[in-house]
């Protein structure tokens, strides 16, 4: 099937190998048929998570989980951390949630750090903190290990990540982490279409779960514990997407993950070549760009539209023209999911032919 290939950072590309899967016929899910594929793939979740807990599985886009969180986990305060468009809408969606929350902000474009949250926290205000990975608005991946490590200083802080657009493309360990929530969604590295988040929650996560009166349903951690105990969800799950879910955990644990991580360093360098060889900057700083994508700063001043157009007429494929604020100033390039050695071969080789046309 023709049709425009895409190299935003996400939805990603998805193949036809994973559409094939996803059209495995539909069952009923309290049925034996959906409790097979749910403990199938459940010890395949919790090796990729690096996790004994249980891995959920939520039927709605990682937000979702993201609202769910704050509803299961904050009692006091969350310390939001700002440094882009999905962080900062994190502090929106806590104050929304009738929580206290404070944002430490940053630039965006740049990191949050594990001393200024330790700051912080120190003050003893704060029950939760969110943070996010891999902002994928700027490009920039935060030090996870060195804000992870402060959870052993701050024991009842609930320590909410989204590594939405990170996971699988670099080590996350949530056992060895010691995190208390660790969030996904399927149409990032994943490369599956929109609408399923994964989710892991420590056990420390669930018992102050089980203290906060308004859960809501929805996202209840503790119905969804219930629920995965019997190898189910809460409610009607996206089956579907499990099916192309199970696919796509069985070509991972096939490649290897240390060889996944290593295709995503090594395409993500190819892209960051060819930005170096033609001029272009990097929006984050060296040593917190992300490796799933490339926030390239638009300091030549081109025509980000027509280089898209470009790129869309003659080669069939977009990448993202920057988001919000960032629109025109930055252009990003993802590299995560599926994509190969040739593909990004190509993709540069379109790249170069866009840009030789403004
Ligand atoms: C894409 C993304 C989200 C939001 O995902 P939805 O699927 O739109 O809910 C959250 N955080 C990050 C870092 C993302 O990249």
């Amino acid at each position: 099937m023709s049709h425009v290939k895409l190299y935003i950072p996400g939805p990603v590309e998805v193949s036809p190998a994973t559409y094939a899967a996803m059209s495995a016929p539909m069952m009923g899910h309290r049925g034996k048929g959906f409790v097979d594929l749910y403990a199938e793939i459940q010890p395949k979740l919790q090796a990729l998570f690096g996790t004994k807990q249980q891995v959920f599985l939520s039927t709605s886009s990682a937000w979702g989980v993201m609202e769910g969180s704050i509803r299961n986990l904050v009692k006091k305060k969350v310390l939001n951390c700002c440094n882009g468009a999905f962080s900062d809408k994190w502090f929106d969606v806590s104050k929304r949630c009738g929580k206290e929350a404070e944002a430490y902000q940053v630039e965006w474009g740049q990191p949050v750090m594990a001393d200024e949250i330790d700051k912080r926290l120190a003050t003893g205000e704060f029950d939760a903190l969110t943070f996010i990975h891999n902002e994928t608005s700027t490009g920039v991946l935060s030090p996870i290990a060195e804000i992870a490590a402060l959870k052993k200083k701050y024991p009842d802080v609930m320590f909410i990540t989204d590594s939405v657009s990170g996971f699988t493309t670099v080590p996350v360990n949530f056992d060895e982490l010691g995190i208390d929530v660790l969030l996904t969604g399927s149409q990032k590295a994943f490369a599956l279409p929109p609408g399923l988040a994964l989710f892991a929650a420590s056990a420390a996560a669930m018992k102050r779960a089980e203290t906060i009166d308004d859960r809501g349903y929805y996202f209840d951690f503790i119905e969804f514990r219930a629920n995965g105990e019997k190898s189910m969800t809460p409610s009607t799950p996206c089956i579907s997407l499990i099916y192309g879910l199970k696919h796509q955990l069985n070509q991972m644990l096939t490649e290897g993950l240390d060889n996944r991580y290593a295709r995503h360093a090594r395409l993500n360098g190819m892209v960051h070549e060819w930005v170096r060889r033609n001029g272009f900057e990097f929006f984050a700083p060296e040593g917190y760009r992300s490796k799933s994508l490339t926030c390239v700063a638009n300091n030549k001043g081109i025509d980000v539209a027509a280089f898209i157009a470009n790129l869309k007429r003659d080669h069939s494929l977009i990448i993202d023209g920057g988001y919000g604020k960032l629109k025109g100033k930055t252009f990003r390039i993802s590299n995560m999911g599926d994509e190969t050695d040739e593909s990004i071969t190509a993709l540069i080789g379109a790249l170069d032919d866009a840009l030789s046309k403004l």
